[in-house]
Formats: structure tokens, C-alpha cells, sequence
């Protein structure tokens, strides 16, 4: 087809009549417009299928195909209805000029021809044909975009009931243009239970004020078809000619729209391997929760896995995201979650917990409503029991471990953003001291990672500086609640940090070698404080001290104590030492032998933190011990806990059957004394008994135990 040229139309003239032709063409070609000719209908229409035309003017009379038939031919081919035809004829009669307008010709001419009007009729039908062209080319256009935009209008007749709406609007309705429909709102109505009168009262609403409407929902408009979302738009007004109210207006399908929606919203806020809220979520969630009021204490708890990565590298990703979800799970299970996580919040989640999954293997947790902030430990364990119970990964079993740091609004911090990161150091400090599993974060802590050379020095200087002091917490007999000893705890008194708790720097002070003159400070100030009690009456006081692995690895501690009680003038019986199951299963040989040095001297040694270390009690039966301090975050879970009961029951029957005894550590309720006294328990430690503090504070109390 040759280009169409839009100031130069194109014109077929089709006669039989080569003189009537010639006359046209010149006629037409002095108006400026191109013509091609044909002698019959048949050469004519293959011209139509081949090249461009504008228009036709057609001779009714021809030899093989007359003027009816061409003019019906071109009707029938695709377009063919586009070009204007102009039927010439000498018929005079009514019936040909009748054939000609059902054969589809657009204009009648009579022959003879009068040129002049001729060219003004050619002219005026080219310009008709090209608005009526342009009209249907912008009408195709608008149907497609609005086919594409799954956009529908309809128009409804509130009194005759008549709905008229547009193909997409057919589609999306389900129904057909010209049905009846007696109740707008009913067809609109979403398919959830609150649209149903909303939509009702839009459209009254519109229809008393004359206004518009919009409104959004699902829609179920197609039995057996999923719910689509759909947008309605709307007004009330009158048709045309004023006479009669209608409501007309647009319905868009969105649910493409909403997919990809709800796509983005979900890679915005949730992670995408575990589905839980990520960091971003995070962070306004506290936020939000921080700005409405606190029904008990709030906790942050930081958690990472520990070897993620190699487990990741030995095993593949895709096990690896299955590990993530399993510690998702696990986790989730440990807190009041209610339902999944959505965000933003349909309703406030004041009162549930959060758990988020912020990149590879860290998650944060934000508990609520605690009675004490103490408590975020319990649940700091539980998650740490939960994650290290055993794991398949395809055929094979892992064990995994985590450590968790946890910060408490408002003490260590009032922003997201300081809890947040506050925990981080806290869980730091954890994974240090590699002991317990979680740390609680105190301003120490923050201290201390930041500026470790300062600490370093400062705890140096401290003792020189007497910042040191020995608080003593009391240990009872529980068969009659008698006190008959004490633990020392050391307290660092430091000049901005306030009271500095040991676990924030026993491990620096291990690490740099401090322990040791530190530990030499200590049995010379606890046995100072013991003799002084002695010597108040209090005779019959034992005191308990910590010893840490590198001073027990370190030669002189025996000599050390002997000589500090001689000094003193007490008893060997009187003091006791503390030492963690670490310390003993360093050098097995060395601590068996140094244990029945210890002990031989008279001196008692107790396993610390029984329960939380690597040796079984059986393997601790070689060696030469007084007896088991039951680490105390088995007596906090122990009333929750059916698990930790049953531990704590088995340890006390095993330790009498090898003849050691046993002290609970971290008694903090009744309940748990009525649970540990029929065990057989024989001492108890712990805030239901007495906080650690000072030694005078000790002595009152002693004293005042011995006169009731
Ligand atoms: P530990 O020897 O197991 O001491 C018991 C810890 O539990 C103490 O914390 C004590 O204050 C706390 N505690 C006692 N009863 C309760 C209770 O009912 N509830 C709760 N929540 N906690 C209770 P503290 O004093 O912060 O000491 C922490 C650890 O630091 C000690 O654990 C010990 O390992 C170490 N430590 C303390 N003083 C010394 C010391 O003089 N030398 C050495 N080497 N280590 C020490
Ligand atoms: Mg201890
Ligand atoms: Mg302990």
C-alpha cells in the first residue's frame, strides 16, 4: 500500500465510461486530489484491497459488476466501511437510489454531472470521513486504554432500574449492558461484611446531596471467580435532556494494582526469607510503642546464632533460610504473639511482643509488659532452650546456640534507637563472655566496649584508689532457715559509672592479668570482714569467695589462703572457695591434686553455676568437692519450667547419693523454697534471703538472727 498522503486524498473513479472518466479525473485532479481509475467493478476492488483510497465514486451501470454489487463487495472487506462512496448513475427512479443507500453508498449523484458541485461534494465527504475516522481511531484507543486499565463506566436510571455500562464495566459487573438492576448499592457492595451498608450510605448520602461518591473493596461479582478489588467512583445527576435523575461514573479493577501493592509493602517492611518484620518495621514499632504508655517494663532483646555463616557455607543457602525459619518458629513460640505480625499495626500492639528478622542471622525481639525488668531473662532463656534443642537439617542432626543481649526502657535507653543498640552491646558482652548466653546491658557495658584502654587503665588505678569493696550476700541452712554463711561479691564503686557490676569487669580484669592481684585483694579483705564478725560473736559465719579460672591456674593461691587465715587467726573451716566447672576441666590431673591440697588444708571448695558448663555430675565425681551451687537461672525457671524442676530435682538426689551437698542460688520466691526443701536441698542463696551488701550490713543481720 502506498503512503497515505494527507494533504493529497486519493479518489477511485470507477465507469465503464472512458469519456465520463477523463472529464472526472481532471475535474478532481485540478482540485488536488490523485486519481486511479477502473473500468468494471472487479478491477476496482482489487485496487480497494491493494492501495490506499479516500473515497469512490462508482458508476451504477458496468458490464461484469455493476455499481450495487462493488459498493456491498466493499462494504464487506475489513475497513471497508471507512471509505465514503459516491454513486453515479443516470437512473432517475427512487428503488436505484434506495439500492444504492442499502448497498451502503454514502452520496448519490445524478449524470449528467455537474463538476462544480462534484468537487464540493468530494470534499466535503473526504472531510466527514476523516473526522468520522479520527472520532473511531480515538474511540479505539480510549476502549484499549481502558481495557488495559481494567476501567469500566456505567450509567443507572435509579426509576426505570436500567443499567447501561461499557464492555469492561460488563466484564467487572457481570452483566450485561441494558439489565435492570433494582438496587445500586447491593451490586456495588463489597464482598466483606462492613462494605455492604457503607457502600449504602455513600451512594444515599450522594443521591440526597446531588454529590459524588467513591469508595473501594472487594468485590465478588463473578460466581466461582476469586474476589476481585475494584474502585467505584460515582455522582448523581441528570441525563441529558434534564429530565431524569442517573447516577453514572467509573469501576476500575485494581487488583493488579493492589498485588503489586502489597508486593512492595512486603518487601518494604518484612524480611523476605522468614516473612517477619525487619528492621525498618523494627524501628517504628518501638518507636510507637515508646510513645504510648508502658504497662510494666519494656525489653529489647538482640539475638544472633552463632556459627550461622559456616553452617551456611557447609550446608547451602536454601538449608540455611530453612534453619532461619526454624529459629523463627522457635523463637516466635517463646512469645505472646497472638497473630502474625502486620504492618503498619491494624490495632495497637501494646500488649503483644514483636519478633524481627534483620538480616542474616540477628533477630530482635521486644517483649512487653514485664512485672520487673528482671524478667526479660526468663524469656531470654526460654528463646536460648528453644533454639538449642536439636535441629534436622535434611538427614543430619545440628545443635545450635545463640547469645542474646537485652536492654530495658527506660533505663538504658528512651529511644529506639539507644535500646536498639544498647542490647547490641549487651549481646556483645554475652558472646565475650561466652557464659550464661545472654547479658543484660547496663551503661557499663557501653563503656567499657567503647573505650576499653580507659576502662583498662581505670581498673588499674582502682585498686590502688580503694574503689573496691566487698558486698556479702547470705546463705541460709534451709532445714532452719539459720544463716550460716556468706558469699562475697565484689562491688567496683567507679567515679562515673557508679556501682559497676563484676560481670562488666571480671572478664577485662581476667584477660589482662588484673584478676590476680585483684583476687589477692579479695581473700585478704573477705578474711579481714570474717574475723571481724568473728570477733563480734558471730563464730560460727563461714565466707564463701569467687575464684576465677586464671587465678586458679595460678600458682600460690593455696599458699596465699593459708597464710591470709593464719594472719587472721581463723580457721581453714571457715573459708570456702567458689570455682566454675571451666576452671576444673582445664588441667583434670592438676585441679584433682590442688583440690585435695584444698581440702586436706580443711578448706571447702563448691562447684559455681552448677549446671551451666559442659561436665556431667558423674564426671564431677573425681573431684574432691564439698558440694554444687545449682546455677540460679535453673531456680528462676524452675516454677515455670517442668524441665528445669525435674533438673533441678535430679541433681539434688544425685549429689546425696555421692555424698555432696548442695547450695540453690538465686531463691528469689516462696515457691521455690517450698519446692527445694523437700528435694533435700541443704543451703539456699538468694533476694528472698537477702540481697549481696555491705559487711556491716551482715553483721546487723547475723546479729539479729542469732537473738530471734
Ligand atoms: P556468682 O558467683 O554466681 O554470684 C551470684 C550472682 O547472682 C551475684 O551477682 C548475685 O548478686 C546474684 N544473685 C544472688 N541472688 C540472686 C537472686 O535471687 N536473683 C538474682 N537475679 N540474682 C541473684 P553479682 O554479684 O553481679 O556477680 C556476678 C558474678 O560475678 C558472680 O556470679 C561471679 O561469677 C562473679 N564475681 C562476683 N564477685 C567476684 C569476685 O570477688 N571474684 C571473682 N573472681 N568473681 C566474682
Ligand atoms: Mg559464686
Ligand atoms: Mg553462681
Amino acid at each position: 500500500m502506498s503512503p497515505h498522503v494527507e494533504d493529497c486524498p486519493v479518489a477511485l473513479v470507477v465507469d465503464d465510461d472512458e469519456a465520463a472518466r477523463l472529464m472526472t479525473r481532471i475535474v478532481l485532479e485540478q482540485a488536488g486530489i490523485r486519481v486511479l481509475e477502473a473500468d468494471d467493478g472487479v478491477p476496482a476492488l482489487a485496487i480497494l484491497r491493494s492501495q490506499q483510497v479516500d473515497i469512490v465514486l462508482l458508476d451504477v451501470m458496468m458490464r461484469t459488476l455493476d455499481g450495487f454489487a462493488t459498493c456491498a463487495a466493499l462494504r464487506a472487506m475489513p475497513d471497508g466501511d471507512r471509505i465514503p462512496v459516491m454513486m453515479m448513475t443516470g437512473l432517475e427512479d427512487a428503488a436505484s437510489i434506495e439500492w444504492a443507500y442499502e448497498a451502503g453508498a454514502t452520496d448519490f449523484e445524478i449524470k449528467p454531472l455537474n463538476f462544480d458541485v462534484l468537487v464540493h461534494r468530494v470534499r466535503y465527504l473526504l472531510r466527514s470521513a476523516r473526522t468520522a475516522n479520527a472520532l473511531r481511531a480515538s474511540q479505539i484507543r480510549l476502549g484499549q486504554a481502558q481495557r488495559l486499565a481494567r476501567l469500566g463506566h456505567y450509567d443507572w436510571n435509579p426509576r426505570t432500574g436500567v443499567l447501561l455500562c461499557s464492555a469492561v464495566a460488563e466484564e467487572i459487573l457481570g452483566l450485561t449492558s441494558g439489565t435492570v438492576v433494582l438496587d445500586l448499592a447491593e451490586l456495588l457492595a463489597g464482598a466483606d461484611p462492613d462494605d455492604g451498608p457503607s457502600t449504602r450510605r455513600l451512594l444515599a448520602d450522594s443521591f440526597s446531596r446531588g454529590g459524588e461518591f467513591r469508595t473501594s473493596h472487594r468485590l465478588l461479582a463473578v460466581a466461582g471467580q476469586p474476589p476481585i478489588h475494584v474502585q467505584i467512583e460515582g455522582t448523581s445527576g441528570h441525563d441529558e435532556d434534564a429530565s431524569e435523575a442517573i447516577v453514572s461514573g467509573v469501576i476500575q479493577d485494581v487488583s493488579e494494582r493492589q498485588r503489586l501493592a502489597g508486593l512492595a509493602h512486603q518487601l518494604t517492611y518484612f524480611d523476605p526469607v522468614t516473612g517477619l518484620p525487619n528492621r525498618a518495621t523494627l524501628g517504628m514499632e518501638l518507636a510507637q510503642i515508646l510513645a504510648t504508655e508502658q504497662q510494666g517494663a519494656l525489653a529489647v532483646l538482640s539475638l544472633d546464632l552463632a556459627n550461622f555463616s559456616r553452617l551456611n557455607d557447609s550446608f547451602g543457602r536454601e538449608q540455611g533460610d530453612q534453619v532461619l525459619r526454624a529459629v523463627a518458629e522457635r523463637v516466635g513460640q517463646c512469645l505472646r504473639h497472638g497473630e502474625r505480625a502486620s504492618y503498619p499495626a491494624r490495632e495497637s500492639r501494646v500488649s503483644k511482643d514483636l519478633l524481627s528478622h534483620t538480616g542474616a542471622d540477628e533477630f530482635y525481639a521486644l517483649i512487653n509488659g514485664l512485672r520487673a525488668p528482671e524478667d526479660a531473662a526468663v524469656v531470654a532463656r526460654r528463646i536460648l532452650d528453644a533454639i538449642a534443642m536439636p535441629l534436622m537439617i535434611g538427614t543430619q542432626e545440628v545443635v545450635l546456640s545463640a547469645t542474646v543481649g537485652i536492654s530495658v526502657f527506660p533505663m538504658d535507653g528512651s529511644s529506639s534507637e539507644d535500646l536498639i543498640e544498647h542490647a547490641d552491646a549487651a549481646r556483645r558482652h554475652a558472646k565475650a563472655a561466652a557464659r550464661g548466653g545472654f547479658h543484660f546491658y547496663t551503661s557499663g557495658i557501653n563503656h567499657l566496649a567503647a573505650n576499653r584502654v580507659s576502662m583498662e587503665n581505670a581498673l588499674r588505678r582502682a585498686l590502688q584508689l580503694g574503689q573496691f569493696e566487698l558486698y556479702y550476700q547470705p546463705k541460709l541452712r534451709l532445714a532452719d532457715r539459720q544463716m550460716v554463711g556468706v558469699e562475697a561479691l565484689i562491688r567496683w564503686h567507679h567515679p562515673v559509672l557508679g556501682l559497676v557490676s563484676p560481670c562488666d569487669f571480671i572478664p577485662l580484669a581476667e584477660e589482662t592479668g588484673l584478676i590476680v592481684p585483684l583476687g589477692r585483694w579479695i581473700v585478704h579483705q573477705a578474711c579481714a570482714d570474717l574475723a571481724g564478725w568473728h570477733a563480734q560473736g558471730l563464730g560460727g559465719l563461714s565466707c564463701a569467695i569467687n575464684v576465677s579460672p586464671v587465678q586458679f591456674e595460678t600458682d600460690g593461691l593455696l599458699e596465699l589462703l593459708r597464710e591470709t587465715v593464719t594472719a587472721h587467726g581463723l580457721a581453714p573451716e571457715t573459708l570456702e572457695i567458689e570455682l566454675t566447672e571451666s576452671a576444673l576441666i582445664h588441667d583434670t590431673t592438676r585441679s584433682i591434686s590442688l583440690l585435695n591440697e584444698f581440702r586436706r588444708q580443711g578448706f571447702a571448695v563448691w562447684v559455681d553455676d552448677f549446671g551451666t558448663g559442659y561436665s556431667s555430675l558423674s564426671y564431677l565425681r573425681q573431684f574432691p568437692v564439698t558440694g554444687l551451687k545449682i546455677d540460679q537461672s535453673f531456680i528462676r525457671d524452675m516454677t515455670l519450667n517442668a524441665n528445669d524442676a525435674a533438673i533441678v530435682a535430679a541433681v539434688i538426689a544425685l549429689s546425696r547419693s555421692l555424698h555432696l551437698e548442695v547450695v540453690a542460688e538465686g531463691i528469689e520466691t516462696i515457691e521455690q523454697t517450698a519446692i527445694l526443701e523437700p528435694l533435700g536441698c541443704d543451703y539456699g542463696q538468694g533476694f528472698l534471703y537477702g540481697r549481696p551488701m555491705p559487711a556491716a550490713s551482715i553483721a546487723r543481720m547475723a546479729l539479729l538472727n542469732l537473738s530471734s
